[in-house]
């Protein structure tokens, strides 16, 4: 799975002779601290995420000792030239003046990280400095993931909850524990309005499932934030939903037109302009019916001459013999 987390650490100023040793456990050149830029990250925290998902204090314990060492990526990518930073040294950080959404402390993974102050580093160190890049992007496995609703494990098939969805006032989210790996991090670049913090998006269960998609559009609570996928398939489902509702029209207009004509044939007295107001005045499923029964009516007018002209044209007339 990937998380993100947004991030507003200061940079660390100076390095000091134990950080220097332990950077140096890492790299194959002795590097002096001139020769090293650090700096700080949340890796991840208590919160419950855009995915409706959070991690346990001791999942986050678990977490810090196991992202020693991972490298950190200025995107997700495969090339080798990108593993820019290393984390050497991890933190879990309570912070008991900031509470999270479920008024428990705030806890976090901060990461301490160092890159050499190389060329090709230079950009990155660069925007890292303007504040540009601040947001983080995660991997990591975990075994467990426990629904705030029932105590079900998601895997366990007994959980019918919908993470993001209200039962009974209460939020369903999912508990992650026991994490069994974590894989290098990367920086993302942060949208506008995310750094504004004030919108929310929502996990949906399949992001192609327009069901679930609407569902918990009606039951969100606050601003929604869509991916740029969910936003196509809501799109694409209003295309189909525009031509049904054409369709819908023009259906109701030949029926309505064909309804005033049968009134014309029954009853020639009622004027069209009063037909017309009265087909106007029902709802389709009550127009429908009227259209059957008037063409009931119809047939049944015609009937008897149709029963002469067979009876003209057959030899036995059996018919009408009693
Ligand atoms: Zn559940």
């Amino acid at each position: 799975m990937n998380k993100s987390y947004q991030n507003n650490l200061p940079l660390q100023e100076s390095i000091s002779d134990e950080d220097l040793k332990l950077i140096n456990g890492y790299s194959q050149k002795e590097l002096t601290a001139d020769e090293i830029f650090t700096f700080s990250v949340i890796l991840c925290d208590n919160e419950i995420d855009r995915d409706f998902e959070r991690f346990t204090t001791e999942s986050l314990k678990t977490l810090a000792e196991l992202f020693v060492g991972r490298t950190a990526i200025k995107n997700h990518s495969c090339n080798s030239d990108d593993q820019s930073a290393r984390t050497y040294k991890t933190e879990l950080v309570t912070d008991e003046k900031k509470k999270n959404s479920l008024g428990e402390p705030y806890v976090y993974v901060k990461a301490y990280c160092y890159m050499p102050r190389l060329e090709k580093n230079a950009d990155f160190i660069k925007e890292i400095q303007a504040g540009i890049k601040k947001e983080v992007s995660i991997g990591c496995s975990v075994k467990s993931s426990v629904c705030s609703i029932c105590g079900n494990d998601s895997k366990s098939g007994a959980c019918h909850h919908k993470k993001g969805r209200s039962y009974k006032g209460k939020l369903c989210y999912f508990e992650l524990s026991e994490p069994c790996d974590a894989y290098e991090w990367s920086f993302v670049a942060v949208p506008a309005q995310r750094n504004a913090g004030v919108t929310k998006s929502f996990g949906f269960v399949k992001e192609t499932d327009m069901n679930d998609i609407i569902n918990t559009l009606k039951n969100a609570e606050g601003d929604v934030a869509l991916t740029e996928k969910q936003a196509r398939e809501i799109g694409g489902y209003i295309d189909s939903l525009t031509e049904k509702a054409r369709d819908g029209e023009e259906y109701r207009r030949q029926l309505e037109s064909e309804t005033v004509r049968l009134f014309a044939l029954n009853m020639p007295a009622l004027s069209n302009v009063s037909s017309e107001s009265i087909c106007k005045s029902l709802c389709t499923e009550e127009l429908k019916q009227l259209n059957v029964a008037l063409k009931e009516k119809k047939q049944s007018a015609e009937a008897p001459q149709l029963y002469r002209e067979k009876s003209k044209n057959t030899d036995s007339n059996t018919q009408f013999r009693f």
